[in-house]
């Protein structure tokens, strides 16, 4: 006799609990920090760009906020091939702005969170992990990390220098190790960011 499914008797049993499963399970809860296992960048100090621009939904001007590591920062490089050799560590001589962030430690978190108290973790088609984005102060909708760091003219990709002065630049005398998908190396009109 062939092991076939019968058609929706099952439920006959009774065996589905109809019993309180209302306490949240994980996948529907609030998208939540990645894993330090992912850090591939770090840095002795970093800074945190500010910036405002109309919200992507609403229309809005919204605060935006990003990650900055100064020259000096270092990069992960993954032995390819071969298992035995360690990562290495590389020193970059530039400053890099991150983005599509999967993880930061508390304080980096807790310092972004006093800039902008609407950056927080999300998850996008965009991207496959949840990641710390910007989101209008206003609607709450997801300012994408594409948008402001990938397109001419986004909030964190100035196309000359009057762009780049509406964003200030603080630096934060703190270390950082952060996973990062996302990494803009040697930003153009940096120099012509306002520095508080
Ligand atoms: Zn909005």
């Amino acid at each position: 006799m062939p092991n076939r499914n019968p058609d929706h008797r099952d439920s006959e049993h009774g065996d589905r609990d109809h019993g309180g499963r209302e306490n949240g399970s994980p996948e529907n809860g609030s998208p939540e920090n990645g894993s330090p296992d992912g850090v591939n960048v770090r840095s002795k100090d970093y800074l945190i760009a500010r910036t405002a621009r109309p919200c992507a939904h609403c229309g809005v001007r919204t605060t935006l906020v990003a990650l900055v590591l100064p020259p000096s920062h270092e990069t992960l490089s993954q032995a390819e091939g071969d298992e035995e050799l360690p990562d290495s560590w590389d020193e970059v001589p530039w400053s890099a702005f991150l983005f599509y962030v999967g993880y930061l430690p508390d304080r980096v978190q807790q310092r972004m969170q006093a800039s902008s108290k609407t950056y927080r973790p999300a998850v996008s088609p965009a991207a496959p992990e949840s990641y710390w984005a910007n989101h209008c102060e206003h609607c709450g909708s997801l300012q994408e990390d594409h948008d402001l760091f990938c397109e001419p003219e986004g909030a964190f990709l100035p196309v000359d220098a009057a762009s780049a002065s509406a964003i200030e630049l603080t630096r934060i005398d703190e270390p950082i190790a952060a996973a990062a998908a996302g990494y803009a190396c040697a930003p153009e009109y940096l120099e012509h960011m306002i520095r508080t």
